[in-house]
């Protein structure tokens, strides 16, 4: 199995863009391209290929370098069949659980609606990585734009079923601003504590708190802990259901 290497691109404000690539052949892919300058440069620098750019939703800071790095390195644009009439360029229509050989990769789409009604994540089965966009944060979940709560938890819980190794790269660095809505909830929780220092330092050092994994959002991330009974409790939510909770606290966060 080839072992596909990531780079992590800061874009815009707080957007994370991503390279993967295999070392060896130098073939290349990116995801959800905010802007084109920074990922072209990269490219360029590192004598990569540029074959695939995915897209996981139509918003702007996710698909704005599209045209440009299409027309710069002539790959192509790849997303999810049923929305593809918002996704600038897009050459290659994929549908929910689809597999797209990459190398010796296999990258599974998986529909998520939630923050976008056409939002999908990608997942690479043998490198164990995990590309969300903007549908699970470091600590947190994204915002509910097109769909319901019921649509965001479902896909959410997508995600925590993947295996606890699987690396999870997120479309932006919001993990400080997470970080206090789970304090505030989630009281007892060691884990967090710990990792609550970890992040202040990273941070402090401008460094990205990304990627994370399955089981550090199982241990912390509050919308991951919906069925903990502390914070099922602390929310006068005990008995109810783990969607009740995740719903509560959604809307909790939204003004927060
Ligand atoms: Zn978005
Ligand atoms: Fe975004």
């Amino acid at each position: 199995m080839s072992h596909l290497k990531v780079n992590l691109i800061k874009c815009l404000s707080d957007n994370y863009s991503y390279i993967i690539f295999n070392p060896n052949s130098k073939k290349a892919i990116i995801v959800d391209p905010a802007e084109a300058n920074p990922l072209a440069d990269a490219i360029t620098k590192f004598n990569l290929n540029l074959k695939y750019i995915l897209i996981t939703h139509h918003h702007q800071d996710h698909v704005d370098g599209n045209i440009e790095l299409k027309n710069k390195f002539n790959c192509k644009i790849l997303g999810f069949a049923d929305d593809s009439k918002r996704i600038p360029g897009i050459d290659i229509l994929i549908k929910d659980k689809e597999i797209f050989n990459f190398e010796d990769e296999e990258i599974q789409l998986n529909f998520s609606p939630g923050h976008t009604s056409g939002h999908v994540f990608y997942y690479f089965k043998k490198n164990k990585l995990a590309f969300v966009g903007d549908v699970v944060f470091a600590l947190g979940c994204g915002r509910i734009f097109e769909g319901t709560a019921k649509d965001m938890y479902r896909s959410v819980m997508k995600i925590k079923s993947l295996p606890d190794e699987v690396k999870v790269f997120c479309g932006h660095e919001y993990t400080e601003s997470n970080l206090k809505f789970c304090l505030a909830y989630d009281q007892n929780n060691d884990h967090l504590t710990k990792r609550a220092v970890e992040i202040k330092s990273l941070r402090s050092k401008g460094l990205p708190t990304v990627p994370t994994t399955i089981l550090n959002e199982k241990q912390t991330n509050i919308f991951f802990r919906c069925n903990d009974k502390a914070i099922s409790q602390k929310l006068g939510l005990a008995g109810h259901s783990e969607e009740k909770v995740f719903k509560k606290l959604r809307e909790l966060k939204d003004n927060f």
